[in-house]
């Protein structure tokens, strides 16, 4: 039985056994930088970063700088970079948490050494169309006058793929290509320099993006970054959503669950409610589209997906179901894959969206921290 409303049980040691089994991957010397954004995709960042040192990763990344200060404040060392643009105030923190930054103007070089420098890494956009300039020539500059500024130190050269979880697509060979083009023979003027431009897809799909590192995010938490099966890649979920069943009662036909009456009992059933809501990142679209499991047995989410609550339908019998039963929405059996294949989005959205009412409970194979 649950102890609370609505948990999120998230198992460090799948995570650290998910970093290490996807070093195993990594061509030659290169690293594994553990992407942490968004609270470690939903999953509580201080204990995903720590879980994928622990699983062997050097570096850690994050997408904000406020991300990159939380972190530190969590006590959490090591090599850490942020991705993502950076307002002046927002570079102030990134540059102080300490944090290396991504840098693909001059002038946000200039803004570095302003504030008494730091460690940058160029971003060449080689077909992402978003972060990034699009000119090999003008990252060249950027590199070069971070190279020269005495307090800079110029530590990276970086891309990142469009389309590296599209199977048969031949873009990503194209943005490959552009990125060893650049990147190779700046390496040759400035030794040292981490090359990186693989995400969790590019990393599973081809070892020649694999450079001197690789920003993992989505597959250290055993998700598909292909939307397949986790499991079936060696992957560990490490994420378990869980509620109970709060109440229990018959629902005649012609009776309904949940507002709207977008569920009508077709013939005499049984409903239970489940107290977790799109208000905890349940989305209301799973409206009669979801399954939980109960006691290992999956039932339907029926009616609408409220702030609070939600309805199975438990059938005529009740399906053995009783007060306070655990009720699954996110376990073995039952993935993140599934629940986004229902949305029409990604499993990263999923877990992204758990809200800050959920309380994350860290665990080790089941063990408490
Ligand atoms: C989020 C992010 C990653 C990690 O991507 P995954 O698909 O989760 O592995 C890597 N690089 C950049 C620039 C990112 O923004």
């Amino acid at each position: 039985m649950s102890p609370l409303r609505a948990l999120a049980r998230v198992n460090v040691a799948a995570i650290e056994r998910n970093v290490a089994r996807l070093r195993g991957e990594l061509r030659g010397g290169s690293e594994l930088c553990a992407v942490v954004k968004a609270d470690g995709y939903g999953h509580g960042a201080p204990a995903a970063a720590r879980a994928a040192l622990a699983g062997g990763a050097t570096w850690l990344a994050v997408a904000t700088a406020d991300e990159a200060t939380q972190l530190r404040a969590a006590g959490v060392d090591g090599p850490l970079l942020v991705l993502g643009a950076l307002s002046p105030e927002e570079l102030d923190a990134a540059l102080r948490a300490p944090a290396d930054v991504v840098a693909w103007r001059e002038a946000f070089v200039e803004a570095v050494a302003a504030r008494g420098g730091g460690r940058v890494h160029v971003k060449l956009d080689t077909g992402m169309g978003r972060l990034g300039t699009r000119d090999p020539d003008e990252a060249t500059g950027v590199a070069q006058a971070a190279a020269t500024a005495p307090t800079i130190e110029l530590a990276g050269a970086m891309t990142h793929f469009a389309t590296a979880d599209e199977r048969g697509d031949d873009f990503f060979g194209e943005q490959l290509a552009r990125f060893a083009a650049w990147a190779l023979p700046l390496r040759e003027r400035h030794p040292g320099l981490i090359l990186h431009a693989a995400n969790s897809a590019a990393l599973l799909r081809d070892a020649d993006s694999h450079f001197d590192l690789v920003r993992a995010g989505v597959a250290i938490y055993g998700l598909d970054p292909f939307q397949e099966d986790a499991v079936a890649r060696d992957l560990e979920p490490a994420l378990e959503l869980a509620s109970y069943v709060a109440a229990i009662k018959p629902c005649a036909a012609g009776e309904s669950a949940g507002y709207g009456r977008r569920f009508v009992a077709e013939a005499d059933t049984v409903i239970a409610t489940v107290p977790i809501g799109y208000g905890d990142g349940v989305s209301r679209a799973l409206t009669n589209n979801a399954e939980l499991l109960v006691g290992g047995r999956r039932f339907a989410l029926v009616g609408t997906v409220s702030m609070d609550n939600v309805a199975l339908d438990l059938g005529a019998g009740g399906g053995g179901v009783r007060h306070g039963d655990e009720a699954l929405l996110i376990a073995e059996g039952l993935s993140a894959e599934e629940m986004a294949q229902r949305l029409g989005t990604i499993n990263y959205e999923v877990t992204c969206a758990l809200t800050a009412r959920v309380p994350r409970e860290h665990h080790r194979d089941g063990a408490p921290l």
